[in-house]
């Protein structure tokens, strides 16, 4: 195990979240105390501050191809997840109750969906291929006249698959139902346009383009008019109550700014290193299942599963190396059953419990890939040794 001489603190949990920018912190600072005002207050320092919230919603708009009043700011991924799923499917239920979504998507979406079936909804999973992708002709099969909404994620959170959403959503518009994806994921990672990939809804969070945690943002394209889900106020143009949280937007804005000038630059560095690691891992340690697609797929992420061992096991003793990466997507973390995810791309059981994720970020450096690298085959070889199923393998008993 790691010596005091050669600890280091690797952070490769990105999809989890990312650390805020100096430069997004620096924009963010003056909206706590000196510009603190209400942004829906009608004088001086409301007008501060709501200059600021309107500034932040234009940049925003335009890094994503959108019109400001199409943005609605929110607290997060989740909520406007919840939003979107739960408002379209309200406002569109005198035109039908089915709903579909994919089997691999965040839980924000499933347990939307899950809430509408014990409404009354009926909601469509459709399966994933074992790479993690989703099929225009599973959707084609799945559409129906009373379908009113169709909602498939930009990329994975687990393996980071990435869908293809632009030629899903013009089979949904063919067929007459709105089309919602989820970009959490993507946005910062990959170039996101909603002109290009024509949604009518589209979800993103702050926190995973190195900006602030609790704000998010949600696309809704001019005419289409989901319920309101967190009533109140009249702020977000009457459609989301709640005192607009002015230091997140402004973040939010700046980081997207940032990500966007930067993310041929970042995205390059990220996937140099990610397939650097991915090869190393691949090479050097036996009995490893790469998950999801090699090429359809985000820059950051490495998806592995290591036969025989409890992927809790091995991320706690990487921690203890200092290396901080993810089994399964750290909203189940509290969880001890298997990703849906892999499950659903075919994965056996045991082989999803085995399965670590590592994403990498625009800091991380080639010694920290290969710091993984060296503590993963230390642990990797040190749990095998006491596995019952490694040992039942080598005897012959089981198969991989
Ligand atoms: N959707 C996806 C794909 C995510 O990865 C996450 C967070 O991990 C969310 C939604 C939830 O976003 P938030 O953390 O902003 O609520």
């Amino acid at each position: 195990m790691s010596t005091n001489s050669d600890f280091r603190r690797v952070y490769l949990d990105h999809s989890a979240t990312t650390p805020v920018d100096k430069r997004v912190l620096n924009e963010m600072l003056p909206y706590f105390s000196d510009k603190f005002g209400n942004a829906n207050s009608i004088h001086g320092f409301g007008a501060e501050a709501a200059l600021a919230v309107d500034t932040a919603r234009r940049k925003t708009a335009e890094l994503i191809g959108a019109k400001h009043t199409e943005i609605y700011f929110t607290s997060g991924g989740t909520e406007a997840d919840n939003w979107a799923i739960k408002g379209a499917a309200f406002a569109k239920k005198s035109v039908g109750k089915h709903i579909i979504t994919s089997s691999i998507e965040h839980p924000a979406v499933i347990a939307s969906c899950k809430q509408l079936e014990a409404q009354g909804f009926e909601v469509t999973y459709l399966p994933v291929n074992e790479k993690g992708l989703v099929s225009t002709t599973e959707l084609k099969k799945a559409l129906r006249p009373d379908t009113v909404l169709v909602s498939v994620m930009l990329a994975n959170n687990e393996v980071g698959t990435v869908q293809p959403v632009k030629e899903l959503c013009e089979i949904a518009h063919k067929a007459g139902a709105l089309f919602h994806t989820d970009a959490v994921q993507a946005m910062g990672s990959v170039p996101v346009s909603v002109k290009d990939l024509g949604v009518d809804m589209l979800t993103f969070s702050a926190h995973k383009f190195y900006g602030p945690k609790g704000v998010g943002a949600l696309y809704i394209r001019g005419g289409v008019k989901p319920d309101k889900f967190v009533v109140g106020g009249h702020q977000e143009r009457t459609m989301r109550g709640g005192t607009t949280n002015v230091p997140c937007v402004v973040g939010m804005a700046k980081a997207l700014e940032l990500a966007t000038e930067s993310l041929a630059e970042n995205a390059a560095h990220i996937k140099k290193l990610r397939d650097y690691f991915v090869s190393e891992v691949e090479k050097k340690i036996p009995h490893v299942i790469y998950n999801g697609d090699r090429e359809k797929r985000l820059p950051q992420n490495a998806n592995f599963s290591f036969e025989f061992i409890e992927g809790e096991s091995l991320l706690l003793n990487l921690d203890l190396c200092g290396i901080a990466c993810s089994s399964g997507s750290a909203c189940s973390s509290g969880s001890l059953e298997p990703s849906h995810v892999l499950l659903a791309m075919g994965l056996k059981h045991e082989t999803a419990h085995g399965s670590i994720r590592f994403t990498f970020g625009k800091d991380n450096t080639k010694q920290d890939a290969d710091y993984a690298v060296e503590k993963l085959i230390e642990i990797v070889s040190k749990l095998r040794a006491i596995s019952p199923l490694f040992a039942e393998f080598k005897e012959g008993i089981i198969n991989v």
